[in-house]
């Protein structure tokens, strides 16, 4: 059996683990991250998405709203604290500031 070492192991090659991945690097460009993925990335559901990402970038409109949302989106299997975190975060990536 092969082994490999690596600094940090991150699982699942969807955005989620896409983007630690390159935080990760951000912060310290020597680390050996390795991506582990069960399906091939480019059949995880991030690559299915297709209405953009969503947050919260004007006054009318309201974390609770977009919680809701999400949570509905889930048919109601999300996990509220995370859904919570992502909405409140959402506003502060550097895509939502463009807009
Ligand atoms: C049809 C569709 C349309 C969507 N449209 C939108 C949209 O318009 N806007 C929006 O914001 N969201 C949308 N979503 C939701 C969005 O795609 C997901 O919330 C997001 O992509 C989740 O990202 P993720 O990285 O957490 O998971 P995923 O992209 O699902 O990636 C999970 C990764 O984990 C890996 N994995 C899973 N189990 C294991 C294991 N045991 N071992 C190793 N690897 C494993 C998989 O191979 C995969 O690479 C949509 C989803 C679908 C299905």
């Amino acid at each position: 059996m092969e082994h490999h070492n690596h600094d940090i192991v991150i699982v699942g090659g969807g955005a989620a683990g896409l983007r630690a991945a390159i935080a990760a690097v951000e912060l310290e460009p020597k680390l050996d991250v390795a991506v582990v993925s069960k399906v091939y990335p480019m059949r995880s559901h991030t690559v299915s998405a297709e209405g953009g990402m969503a947050a919260v970038t004007r006054e009318y409109d309201s974390f609770d709203s977009h919680a809701y949302d999400t949570i509905k989106g889930s048919d109601f299997l999300a996990d509220q604290d995370s859904v919570e975190f992502f909405v409140k975060e959402a506003p502060r990536t550097p895509y939502s500031r463009l807009r």
